[in-house]
């Protein structure tokens, strides 16, 4: 296999706290193992800093999960667990952090405060997911997709779910099985080489890290061949990657490689049509809607 294409170092602190000190366990190898499977793969390393023990309780942090208001939430945590480091950890310290708590924390990217802690030589500490003790593969890679790739979450409005592993993809079988993310994102992180389709093109073409662009009645589709979910998906781009939305997915077997995607594709793009055909009539003639009564 070759080497990945992306390669993050990423710093990792356990937390303890005035009344939990058993230090939490995260098992990193299988977040390892999933992000190297990603697009064109991608190397997460962690750099592993040790415990700190802030000296509040854990109850005055972890409101909602910690998702409360500050200075009752994780962003004091991390302002705080950034400042409690020893001078050798502090010095493997970077803009982006992954800290380990105990229970009840819940996992969750944000901020720090105030723009972040100063870590020395315009070096500034801005960004960190927590997650707590035993995360599931899927809650830890989840939220290192915000955490390395600013990934969002995919919302209602795009149709995009279970495709994706900032949908509810990352939670596929209770987070022990996440999926891939989706190619909008591979290609907005430049995880993912792309090329054009022709009517002749086999699925097969659409290896891991591969996808296709396809422009049908003016809109630019992004085709993909997910293995993991045995769908050939496709998604409307919008302006940027991130604004796409899920246009069409089909189920697949591995015997399908050999057909042209446009042939699978046939009868979902005809359906696209149809739609933007009763959506031109509407516009020009407002009929109520066939199938309303
Ligand atoms: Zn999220």
């Amino acid at each position: 296999m070759s080497s990945p294409a992306v390669r993050h170092e990423l710093p990792v602190l356990s937390l303890g706290f005035a009344d939990v000190d058993a230090p939490p366990r995260l098992d990193f190898a299988p977040v390892s193992a999933f992000f190297a499977s990603v697009g064109t793969g991608v190397a997460v390393e962690p750099v592993w800093l040790g415990q700190v023990r802030l000296p509040k309780r854990i109850a005055f942090y972890a409101q909602n999960g910690g998702m409360g208001r500050p200075p009752q939430n994780s962003q004091a945590v991390a302002e705080e667990a950034v400042h409690a480091v020893g001078t050798e950890a502090r010095a493997l310290l970077s803009e982006r952090l992954l800290l380990v708590a105990p229970p009840p924390f819940w996992p969750h990217t944000w901020r720090l405060l105030r723009g972040g802690v100063h870590l020395g030589e315009r070096k500034f500490c801005v960004r960190y997911s927590i997650v707590p003790s035993g995360a599931t593969v899927g809650a830890v890679s989840h939220e290192l997709g915000h955490l390395l790739f600013d990934w969002p979450d995919w919302d209602r409005d795009t149709g995009v779910k279970e495709e994706c592993l900032m949908g509810t993809g990352g939670y596929r079988h209770d987070g022990a099985d996440p999926v891939a993310p989706c190619a909008p994102l591979l290609m907005s992180a430049g995880l993912a080489r792309a090329f054009e389709l022709d009517a002749r093109t086999p699925l097969g073409d659409l290896a891991p890290g591969v996808v296709a662009t396809f422009v049908y009645r003016g809109r630019s589709l992004l085709f993909e061949w997910r293995h993991d979910i045995e769908r050939l998906v496709a998604y409307q781009l919008g302006p940027s990657p991130l604004e796409s939305r899920l246009a069409l997915r089909i189920r697949t077997t591995e015997k399908d490689a050999v057909r042209p995607v446009l042939a699978l594709a046939a009868d979902s793009l005809f359906r696209i049509a149809q739609h933007d055909l009763e959506r031109d009539i509407s516009d020009c003639v407002s009929l109520p809607r066939r199938g309303t009564s």
